[in-house]
């Protein structure tokens, strides 16, 4: 019998928050699957995805919460937060509310993690650009007021998501080892 030992140097546990329908779980399972349902329905019950990836030679598993459903402010339980050394803050660039919303989220995550979690800000539905409503520079400025990573995505074309996700983790890597 022949069989594979993957070596596993970390598993990081990252939550995704953000309201809902900004992309949350599109954003997953594309970077976990390299997938996009086009007729997803809302969240039901998975609690989280992973990918193994190597960072400067170590392997690094990815243990990704998505919301089932807990995206009403507040409503997210402590077991979502527990032990996340990372955050994924979605917000949607076509809809204002949800950009208005992420402060929200960032004071929620703080309250509820310890000081050194890393933060990813990321604006989604990028491919949408003809129907924007939160320009980039905002987000910017709002990202290096907090002390956060920023990024905008497509979870539809795939466009930069791998990326905003190796950064995230990247940098948790800096951090904890
Ligand atoms: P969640 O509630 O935050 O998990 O949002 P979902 O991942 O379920 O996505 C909500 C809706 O937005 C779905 O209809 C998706 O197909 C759509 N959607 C998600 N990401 C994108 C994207 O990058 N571009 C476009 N055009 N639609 C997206
Ligand atoms: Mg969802």
């Amino acid at each position: 019998e022949v069989r594979e030992i993957m070596r596993i140097d970390y598993v990081y546990k990252v939550v995704m928050i953000g309201d809902s329908a900004v992309g949350k779980s599109q954003l997953l399972s594309r970077f976990t699957k390299n997938d996009f349902c086009f007729d997803s329905k809302s969240t039901i019950g998975v609690e989280f995805q992973t990918r193994t990836v190597a960072i400067k030679s170590k392997i690094i598993k990815a243990q990704i919460w998505d919301t089932a459903g807990q995206e009403r402010y507040r409503a997210v339980t402590s077991a979502y937060y527990r032990g996340a050394l990372g955050a994924v803050v979605v917000y949607d660039i076509t809809n204002r509310q949800s950009f208005n919303h992420v402060t929200r989220w960032v004071e929620e995550l703080r309250d509820r993690t310890d000081g050194s979690i890393v933060i990813m800000l990321v604006g989604n539905k990028a491919d949408l650009s003809s129907q924007r409503e939160v320009p980039t520079e905002q987000a910017v400025e709002f990202a290096k007021d907090q002390g956060l990573f920023f990024s905008e995505t497509s979870a539809l074309s795939g466009d930069n998501v791998e990326a905003a996700f190796f950064k995230l983790i990247e940098h948790i890597y800096n951090v904890a080892s």
